[in-house]
């Protein structure tokens, strides 16, 4: 597919895709531009979320009497499943994308592929063994820890747990508020661990993948794993339901993907192409101080750090580093 009509590169070939990003219509709620945005709200990654946790649900997740002790067993056998499920949908990326290069680098952002340099800032001089070592051993450990101790505290009826029977419209609001819940989680975690002392000792590790890869996802110093995969103990404070709390946790750890894929779209068949919202996080990733989320929940546009992929978006970034460089360093 021709790359070129969806976007441009710039000098040294950095793609950037023509359609700028945008703020979700709901802030105010802008009537006529909701229909038009709602499908993408939900087409593709979240439903994929919502039914992944429902497979999860049905097959995996151990019935109620088991749930009650907080066993090594069980909790083993769900974390072989995570490592099993995000082995295989971040490795069909990866291997998609990046081993076999199925598109080459067409509507990638960054023309270099991170696995062909090496580097000593990384486990063994590499970026991806480092991310992959990072992912499974913190990253799904806390996200099964967090997930068993959550069914746990269901099964002991720890929290305000509900039933579908006896609040199905509420729990079906709760369901469709999972993604802005997970946002304005990951908004304020995200602010909190940029301040300097969190940023040097924890999310530097995360920022190391300046160009990153689908195993940049989950890359995280285990204590930004914590704060990040916390998002679920919002469904034992809130009137919840255990398989919407499987749900907030399939939106952290399945859904980080996204935004690191390091591709703006994804060829399907011939002319088809996915676009794999990326490009929000990726613009985070490559200047740092823009887009601590993502155009959902409308924080970064409230506080000055939204940035649509246009060029007036980059001159008001750099007059807003450089005024804050003036203050650090005053002449
Ligand atoms: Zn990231
Ligand atoms: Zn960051």
């Amino acid at each position: 597919m021709d790359e070129s009509l969806h976007g441009t590169r710039d000098k040294r070939g950095h793609y950037k895709p023509g359609k700028l990003l945008k703020i979700a219509p709901l802030y105010p709620p802008q009537w006529r531009k909701i229909p038009a945005w709602l499908p993408s709200y939900f087409l593709p990654w979240n439903v994929f979320y919502a039914v992944s946790a429902f497979v999860y649900w049905v097959l995996f997740i151990p019935p109620v009497d088991v749930l009650q002790t907080l066993s090594l067993g069980w909790v083993l056998r769900l974390y072989i499943i995570n490592v099993i499920a995000v082995g295989l949908f971040y490795g069909a990326f990866e291997y998609r994308l990046f081993l076999a290069r199925a598109q080459g680098d067409r509507f990638k952002y960054n023309p270099r592929f991170p696995g062909d340099t090496q580097s000593r800032q990384f486990w063994f001089k590499s970026q991806n063994i480092e991310n992959v070592l990072r992912t499974f051993l913190y990253g799904v450990s806390i996200w099964t820890l967090f997930g068993a101790l959550v069914l746990w505290a269901w099964a002991n009826t720890w929290g305000n747990w509900l039933t579908f029977s006896e609040a199905p419209i509420y729990l079906a609001v709760i369901a469709v508020l999972v993604s802005m819940l997970h946002q304005t989680h990951f908004y304020a975690i995200h602010r909190l661990i940029h301040t300097p002392w969190l940023y040097k000792h924890v999310h530097a590790i995360h920022h190391k993948s300046v160009n990153p890869s689908p195993w940049s996802s989950l890359a995280m110093h285990p204590v930004e794993h914590a704060l990040y995969f916390a998002s679920v103990f919002w469904h034992v404070i809130l009137p919840s339901h255990p398989l919407i709390a499987l749900y907030q946790l399939h939106k952290a750890g399945f859904g980080a993907i996204p935004g690191h894929i390091g591709f703006d779209k994804m060829e399907v068949g011939e002319d088809g192409a996915v676009d794999l919202h990326a490009y929000g996080h990726y613009l985070h990733h490559k200047y740092f101080e823009v887009n601590y989320g993502d155009g959902l929940v409308p924080f970064d546009k409230l506080f000055g750090t939204w940035h649509d992929g246009s060029a007036e978006a980059d001159a008001a970034m750099r007059a807003r580093l450089a005024k804050m460089r003036r203050e650090v360093t005053p002449s």
